[in-house]
């Protein structure tokens, strides 16, 4: 049928199979308009030979629907098998990994019954791109790796997404005290950004202190948006403060595709036993149907669902005090979520994706808090590039047991009439001239030469400077261009420089 939208589904790997039928049943009694494509992914197809745990079959399918709701997989032991959902999320270029992380107290225990905040956090670039290099005996390296699209586009995500979901306010969480170029250009996207959301509320915060801001006061966010490896860690966090892991839904967001899935894996010490909680999966599928612009049958599902939490319609592992009867199994709970289609919860606050309230329930979302179908992003725009002028290198070297004396008296009798050399710093620290006796070194220097004009230098130049290195035995093992870009320095200075 015309109205029915195509999407991927992969039914996973242990108690996978079990909450995605209670799911799936779910939908198709609350009239979600789907039409399944189910693909084979995880354990079997990694035996299978398939180093990524996917198969060829699948990626076409996901081409083609562009939205994949997923249960969790097993990863199998050893063998070198690489991550599926890195996989996933790099090769379709999902960018944007949601979060939201509500406690449904009393129903679930935690310290912070008024928490209710969405992560976002981008999910390509910085720490995550995998570049790592072992570069001498005693230094490894991973490349951090920040993009302006990248950050444009996170960062316009988390606006668009506050709006239509009627968040008042959006917080940036970076570490650019330190990381001033690439976390630097996080927070000024933001800050530049900021001025087109006047609706919005917003806030930047240093990583350190907010995260222990989030542990401490979660109520007091609304939607966060950062860089990839704080992200990770935040919403771990936050899932952990709402008690309810097992519950918590993400949604990994690109331009072309969408994958929806539970925050927990396949638990395989439950599988097959059919008690296993399919709620995580539920609110996952709830925030698809959002994205395929269903808002109305997603707000009918959470709603029942919130409903049947409150009733005390509980699976085995939130079973308490509050519960009823007694724990509900996978598929007598999606029945139970069924029998309340309809309905909205009483005590917690309903949801309002469609734009109406429901429920008989008091309170209710703002009546902003209105449906979010697919967000109005817009293209991500190109800027013209900026003048690039090359004024030096930063060449890095391998030299043990030497000190920074000796290797500055080594690198300046290089006949090299282009460059001079400027400084040496180790692990960051300036050691060299005027160097600290106290700062440790390593094996691992970066040796600064810049233009001894004054101006720019060619890249005839930088060879020129590698043979005399190399003429003289400097091992040297990596090179970093400095430039300015419309004049402006593209790279840091050495501490203490
Ligand atoms: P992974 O590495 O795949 O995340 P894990 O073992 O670290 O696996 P989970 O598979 O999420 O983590 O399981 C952690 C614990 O939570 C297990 O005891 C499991 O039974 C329980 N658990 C996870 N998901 C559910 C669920 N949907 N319903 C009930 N219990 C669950």
């Amino acid at each position: 049928m015309s109205d029915m939208t195509p999407i991927t589904v992969a039914r996973g790997d242990g108690i996978g199979p079990e909450i995605m039928d209670a799911t799936l049943r779910v939908l198709a009694a609350a009239g979600a308009r789907i039409a399944p494509e189910f693909i084979d992914i995880g354990e079997a197809q990694y035996l299978a030979g398939y180093s990524s745990g996917i198969p060829p079959s699948a990626w076409d399918s996901l081409r083609r629907t562009r939205v994949f709701l997923k249960s969790p997989i097993t990863t199998p032991q050893g063998g070198g098998f690489k991550s599926l959902n890195v996989t996933i999320r790099k090769t379709l270029g999902l960018y944007a990994n949601i979060r939201p992380c509500v406690s449904y107290h009393p129903y679930v225990k935690t310290l912070h019954p008024a928490m209710d905040l969405v992560i976002v956090r981008e999910n390509e670039e910085d720490l995550y791109a995998g570049i790592e290099h072992r570069q001498t005996d005693q230094v490894f390296q991973c490349l951090k790796l920040v993009t302006r699209p990248g950050c444009e586009k996170i960062i316009r995500y988390a606006f668009e997404y506050a709006r239509q979901h009627g968040r008042r306010k959006v917080t940036c969480m970076t570490k650019d005290n330190i990381m001033k170029m690439t976390d630097g250009l996080f927070h000024r996207v933001f800050d530049d950004m900021a001025a087109e959301y006047p609706d919005i509320e917003t806030e930047h915060m240093i990583i350190d202190i907010g995260a222990a801001k989030l542990a401490t006061r979660p109520e007091r966010f609304d939607v966060i948006v950062t860089l990839n490896l704080y992200g990770d860690i935040l919403s771990d966090i936050a899932a952990e403060l709402t008690g309810s892991v097992g519950l918590a839904p993400s949604a990994n967001i690109g331009e072309h595709v969408a994958m929806f899935e539970a925050i927990h894996g396949s638990a395989p010490d439950i599988a097959g036993k059919g008690i296993a909680n399919p709620s995580g999966l539920l609110l996952a599928a709830v925030q698809m149907l959002v994205h395929i612009g269903q808002p109305e049958v997603a707000e009918t599902i959470h709603n029942a669902w919130l409903r049947a939490i409150e009733d005390g319609v509980h699976t085995a592992e939130l079973y308490g005090s509050l519960s009823i009867g007694k724990p509900f199994g996978s598929m007598d709970f999606a029945d139970a979520v069924i029998e309340r289609l309809g309905f909205g919860p009483e005590k917690i606050q309903p949801v309002a994706y469609a734009g109406h309230p429901v429920g008989s329930g008091s309170g209710g979302r703002p009546a902003e808090r209105q449906a979010a179908q697919r967000l109005n992003l817009g293209q991500v725009v190109r800027h013209p590039p900026a003048l690039k002028a090359l004024v030096g290198v930063d060449v890095f070297v391998h030299a043990p047991a030497v000190s920074a004396d000796f290797l500055a008296g080594q690198l300046s009798a290089l006949v090299t009439p282009a460059f001079v050399l400027q400084m040496i710093t180790n692990r960051g620290v300036k050691v060299w001239p005027a160097g600290f006796a106290e700062t440790f070194c390593t094996d691992h220097w970066r040796c600064r030469f810049v233009a001894a004009n004054g101006g720019e230098v060619t890249h005839a130049d930088l060879i020129g400077l590698m043979q005399a290195l190399a003429a003289r035995g400097v091992d040297f093992i990596k090179t970093e261009n400095l430039c300015t870009f419309d004049g402006e320095r593209g790279f840091a200075l050495g501490q203490g420089q």
